[in-house]
Parts: C-alpha cells; sequence; structure tokens
C-alpha cells in the first residue's frame, strides 16, 4: 500500500517573496491527511526560505534537478548533499523540460537518480513520449528504453522510496490532458515493466504519478486509475486554493 503522492512542480516562477506567499496559502487552504503526502518543488533560490516556512506544515520540500557529483568545480550545479542541507526530501529528476532545453539524457537521468538514493532523497523519475513518438506508436518502446536505463544498475532495495512521474510531453502545459485510457494503460506498462525487472511487490512499491496539464476541474477520474499513485502539478500547482482543490480530491492509500 502507498500513499498518494501530490507534487506542485513551480517551475522557474516565485521569487521568495512570491514562494513565501504561495506555501502561507497552501498552509491555509490544505488539509493534511496522513495517507497523502503534497510536495512542494520551487526554485533553488526559495529552496532554503520555503523549508523553513514549511517545517511544521506537513508539506514537504523538493528540488527540480540534482547533479550527480557531490562537490568541486562544477559551476553552476547543486548537489544533492546540499539539498540535504536546505531540507529537502524529495527531488525531480528527467524533467521533460530539462531533455528538450539542458541536454538531459536517459544516462544522465541515471546518475542523478544515484545521488538523490546516496542523499536520501527520493527520486521523482519523468518519463514520457513527444508527440510524434505517441503519433508514430512509439510510446511503450519510448518508456522502456527511458525506465530501462533510468534504473540501471539498481536492486530492489533502492525502490523503498521512490516515484516515477508518466508524463506525456504533449500534455505538459498545454492544457492537453491525457485521457484516462492513455494514462492508465501507461502506467500499466510502467508497472509491469518493474515487475517483470524486480519483482512485484516492487513495483507495486512505486508510485506512479502522472503529470499533464492537471486541475481540479479534471484529477478526479485520474485518481480513479488503479496504476495511479499521485500526480506531478506544473501551472496548476502556483495558485493556492486550486492546488489545494486537487489535494483535497486525492484518494488515500492504493
Ligand atoms: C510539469 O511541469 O511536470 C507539468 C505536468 O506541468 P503542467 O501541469 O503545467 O502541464
Amino acid at each position: 500500500m502507498t500513499n498518494t503522492l501530490i507534487v506542485g512542480n513551480w517551475k522557474m516562477n516565485n521569487a521568495v517573496p512570491e514562494s513565501l506567499m504561495l506555501v502561507a496559502g497552501l498552509e491555509a487552504h490544505i488539509k493534511q491527511s496522513p495517507n497523502v503526502d503534497v510536495v512542494v518543488a520551487p526554485t533553488f533560490t526559495s529552496l532554503y526560505s520555503v523549508g523553513i516556512a514549511i517545517a511544521d506544515s506537513g508539506i514537504k520540500l523538493a528540488a527540480q534537478d540534482i547533479f550527480w557529483e557531490e562537490k568541486g568545480a562544477y559551476t553552476g550545479e547543486i548537489s544533492g548533499t546540499f539539498l540535504k542541507d536546505v531540507g529537502c526530501e524529495y527531488v525531480i529528476i528527467g524533467h521533460s523540460e530539462r531533455r528538450k532545453y539542458f541536454g538531459e539524457i536517459n544516462e544522465t537521468v541515471n546518475k542523478k537518480i544515484y545521488a538523490a538514493l546516496r542523499n536520501a532523497l527520493i527520486p521523482i523519475v519523468c518519463v514520457g513520449e513527444t508527440l510524434a513518438e505517441r503519433e508514430g506508436g512509439k510510446t511503450f518502446d519510448v518508456l522502456e528504453k527511458q525506465v530501462k536505463s533510468a534504473v540501471a544498475g539498481f536492486q530492489p532495495k533502492d525502490f523503498e522510496h521512490f516515484a516515477v512521474a508518466y508524463e506525456p510531453v504533449w500534455a505538459i502545459g498545454t492544457g492537453k490532458n491525457a485521457t484516462e485510457e492513455q494514462i492508465e494503460e501507461s502506467h500499466k506498462f510502467i508497472r509491469n515493466m518493474l515487475a517483470k525487472l524486480y519483482d512485484a511487490p516492487t513495483a507495486n512499491n512505486i508510485q506512479l504519478l502522472y503529470g499533464g496539464s492537471v486541475k481540479a476541474s479534471n484529477c478526479k477520474d485520474i485518481y480513479k486509475q488503479p496504476n495511479v499513485n499521485g500526480l506531478l502539478v506544473g501551472g496548476a500547482s502556483l495558485d493556492a486554493k486550486g492546488f489545494a482543490d486537487i489535494v483535497a480530491q486525492a484518494p488515500g492509500q492504493k
């Protein structure tokens, strides 16, 4: 049985003052439940202040990326040690925007997951096909390649705290979310693949999130899908009431 996990990815939005206003709104509107984990992922520069602000709220902190080394001459990068230091418990890895704009590839995703686990950070690993790949009938091939190379070299014990987010690239920030059938089919495919690579209990313990234009008005039917354990929310997580409404509709454990 896993908790429902709902992650708000703020992307490159909100300087420190706006970040603090947003978390104050979240604290006012979100009712905590022991079976639902709520996580926010602000920009790197807001992590420290947000971490302090949410310390007693039950809301948890995620970073939007991580570098695979711990320290040294890597200008502009942030390591797991530093993320842990400012209170992060989760880290988003391999988001399609990082793959598209910053040269993230399956091999670097794998290295970043190692770095996350080494620092006891829970990875939220993003996978998903482009529109051309879906239309070319390649969705499952893409998912298989992305998931297999992400988890290469890991053992069942590494998946005790682990999330995979299925985010069809064509649904991110476009207002076009995948149908419930498309979501469940992809989640089931990923779950079965992980069960084949490891074993069923390991695969069932991994939280499978859906992301792509989720909002309060469309989340209910997505939550109902048997292999959906939560959501990764971009745009709609920037509005406290809207995000709280998504959290309020979340089922407990699955
Ligand atoms: C995301 O950034 O992971 C995302 C799913 O964005 P949006 O909800 O805006 O589509």
